[in-house]
Order: C-alpha cells, then structure tokens, then sequence
C-alpha cells in the first residue's frame, strides 16, 4: 500500500507550503467550493475582483491612470465584469512597451519574473505578486485535480526541457522540489524509436499514477505502447496541455493509458482552462481570470464570440496587482460554447476547443522525429535577447533559425552558445545555422508560426 502519496497530501505538503509562507492549500480548499457556485454567483466573485484590480491599476500605475483618464473612466465604472469592455484590448507589443509604465509604485510588489514565448515567437515579459502566484498554484491544482490527479501522486511528466538553469542553486531547489512532490521529467522532444522505448521503461520502473504531458509527446508515446503492445499497467489520467488534442489522438491516448483531460494554460497566468470527468470542454479558471473570447469585425468594432464561434483569448489576470494585466490578447484562439450548467455540476465557464496550437514536427540528421515545441522553450529562456524568433526545416533537412536580436545585431556570444548546445542535443547530425533577420512578418492569417517544415513541392503541380 502506498502510505507516502496520502501522507504527502495531507500533511507534509500544507507543512511544507505553509513554511514558505504560501496559503495554497487553504485556497485549494476555498476554489474546490466556488466552483460549485451558479455563473452568476462567480461573476459576482469576478466582479469584486476586478473592482480591486482596476482601482489599484488606476491609483499607482502610470499606464492604466492615463488609459482611464484619456476615456473620462473611473474605477467606479467598474461595476460588472462586462464593464471591462470599456478598457482596449492589451496586445503583446503594448505588452512590451507599457512594462514599466504597468508596473505599480505601491504594494504588493513583485516577486516573480519570468519570459514566455507564446505560440506566436515573439516573447514576453510578466511579473507578478506573491497573492497571484499563490493563486495560480491553487487554481492548477484545483484543475488538475478534477482528473483525480492528487497532491503526492506519482506523476510522470512527459515535455520539453529548456537549457539548464545558469544557477547552481535554482537547479538544487528545482531538484528538491521536485523530488518532495514525486515528480519524474522525461524528455518528450526526442521521438525515435529508441527515445520512446527508454521512455515506456521509465514508465514502467517509475509504476506512474498520473502523466502530465504535452499532447503531440503524450500521442507519439501512445502510438508507440499501441503499435508494440507494450501496455501492461493499469489506467491512469492523462493530463495533456500545450498542443491541439485531436480526438483519434484522443482514443490513442486511452488506449494507452487511460482517460483523458485536455488542459489549457500558459506561463503568464498559468491554467486558464481544464476539462472535467465529463469531457465537455474546459471549464475556465473563472476565481482567478477574466477569459474573453474575442472578435474583431472587419469594421472594427470588437464584440465577444457567440457560441460556436472561434475567438481570440483575452485574459484578465484577477490578481496580479503588481503589475497588471487587464484584456491581454494571449494570440490562441478558442472556440466559445453556450453558457449552460455541466453536467458535472461545476458552475464555470466552458470554452474550447482550442485553436492554433499545432506544432510541427521536425525530423534529425538521423531521420528521427523531433518535437517542435522545444523550441518555444528555448526561446522563453533566451527573452531577454531575442525579440522574435522562428525555426524552419528546409527540404534538404538543414534547419535555419531566424532571430531578431534585442539590442544590436546578434546574440551575446554565451546565448549563442546556448543555442548551438540545444541545437546540438535536439537534432544531432541535422546542419544548423543561425540567421539574424530585422522582422519576422506574420503569416497572411496574421499568425506568426514559430516552427515551419518546409514540404517538398508537388513535382506535377
Ligand atoms: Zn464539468
């Protein structure tokens, strides 16, 4: 019997929470009875929130005083959730520019700070309060825990890895906490026949409880324990995020596996959306963010999704008032849905499914599949000297990486550096360059794809 996974739950984990001074578990406990409350009750809830957001924003940051003022706005006009259609929509370039001017002049400070590239190459910058990452921890575990997956389990997680950190110390308490909660990394990038296989051994030794994977990694694996009949554990969730679920992948993973929760997040707030036992979209992390969907007529008026419609995702992080980030256009799309209970009996929000987040598959010098969001991962660490970035397998199979420097007209040596080693490791054999461009333009669809394989072309075209 396993006595460590119910032990870790229930007292060594608060223990150690509360220690680093992190209420997580009480408001686990506080988001596992909103969520049982009506829609209208929770946007009540938002509502207060956003009151509190907006007049903290308004009085100590120059950014939202002056995008108020300019419109004869007060934060009292901010009486219902639908009011926040009064305020533009944040794109990722504002998000740049106004980083300072969002930054609030009172507390609660920021504690964290960190990059992300998106799904569009061109990163970010957020930071945030202690209370917001607090919020986040719950609100994933909360989330998460809807598949059955508990604080303590066994969890398996198969993704992508970005370069190790620079600091001896972060990668020990990376290694800590990982070790405290009983978590096992696994490489998902690598996709050769011998990767997967060393990665069903891990499975195996490991005897996993739960799997946490990115879903093209978590479908190849299937794949694999499928064609080779290699299963013979007991079904466990799979939590799968990051990339399209497509619903033969779906059955794929079942079959492999077990049962199936689709998540949706991204590391400016973390989980946004997470499916239920009753697979019907994903319920939105109402507590925490405001999740619009968003359509931009051709008239230019901006209107929310109707149900059906594919929107663009804008967020309204609830509780990061240190530095605020109010209708921030993420660049994923999702399709909305009619706001009718689940059947599950949760009164959030559902949305999905999620648009836009196909990536590519690139192939080694090797003739290996490689997963191609690794490089989204490569790029989140490297924020601070690229501005946009893409990735593109040419027909002969060379890979060219297109890179717009920050500051001046290359990478600082030790970034490129970096680059070639993680180039070097992902696509052994593969010849590699890098190429230092002004602008990546967006496609015709007005994405910006930051992985492209080039086809060959049809020779009786
Ligand atoms: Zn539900």
């Amino acid at each position: 019997m396993d006595l460590y996974g119910p032990i870790l739950e229930k007292a060594l984990f608060p223990a150690f929470e509360a220690a680093r001074g992190r209420p997580t578990v009480p408001l686990l406990k506080y988001l596992q009875g909103t969520e049982r409350m009506s829609r209208a009750q929770l946007r009540d809830l938002q509502a207060g929130f956003l009151r509190r957001l907006i007049r903290h924003a308004y009085l100590h940051t120059a950014y939202y005083r002056d995008l108020l003022d300019q419109r004869n706005l007060r934060p009292e006009d901010f009486d219902s959730v639908e009011a926040l259609a009064q305020l533009p929509l944040l794109d990722r370039d504002t998000v740049r520019t106004s980083f300072e001017a969002r930054t609030a002049a009172a507390p609660p400070r920021w504690v964290i700070q960190k990059s992300t590239s998106g799904t569009t190459g061109q990163p970010v910058v957020v930071k945030y309060n202690a209370e917001s990452r607090h919020w986040r921890d719950a609100t994933r575990w909360r989330g998460y825990g809807w598949s059955g997956y508990r604080i303590g389990m066994r969890a398996y997680h198969y993704w992508g890895f970005g370069p190790p950190s620079d600091s001896w110390v972060k990668r020990q308490k990376v290694a800590l906490d990982r070790a405290i909660k009983r978590d096992l990394y696994v490489d998902c990038t690598p996709r050769s026949d011998q990767a997967l296989m060393g990665a069903v051994q891990q499975l195996k030794s490991y005897d996993a409880q739960v799997m946490v994977a990115y879903t093209a990694g978590a479908a190849a694996l299937a794949k694999f324990v499928n064609e080779h009949k290699l299963r013979d554990w007991k079904s466990f969730p799979v939590l799968v995020g990051a990339e399209r679920l497509w619903p033969h992948d779906r059955e794929m993973i079942q079959e492999a596996f077990g049962p199936v929760f689709e998540t949706y997040g991204c590391r400016e707030v973390m989980l946004i959306g997470s499916e239920c036992e009753a697979h019907d979209g994903m319920h939105t992390s109402m507590e925490t963010m405001i999740v619009e969907l968003i359509v931009r007529d051709l008239d230019g008026t901006v209107r929310n999704a109707r149900p059906g419609e594919t929107g663009e995702v804008a967020l309204t992080d609830l509780h990061n008032l240190a530095c605020p980030m109010i209708r921030y256009i993420t660049g994923d799309l999702a399709v909305a849905r009619e706001n009718t209970p689940c059947s599950c009996g949760r009164g959030l929000d559902r949305i999905g499914p999620i648009e836009g987040r196909v990536t590519e598959t690139l192939r080694d010098g090797n003739g290996h599949p490689v997963g191609g969001l690794v490089f989204n991962i490569l790029f989140g660490v490297l924020n601070h000297v690229a501005r946009k970035f893409q990735v593109i397998q040419r027909v002969d199979g060379s890979v060219v990486m297109k890179v717009v420097p920050n500051v001046g007209d290359k990478l600082p040596d030790a970034d490129y550096k970096k680059v070639q080693d993680f180039a070097a490791k992902y696509l052994p054999a593969t010849p590699f360059s890098v190429e230092y461009v002004d602008d990546i333009p967006l496609s015709a669809a007005g994405k910006r794809k930051v992985v492209i394989v080039e086809k060959p072309a049809d020779a009786t075209a």
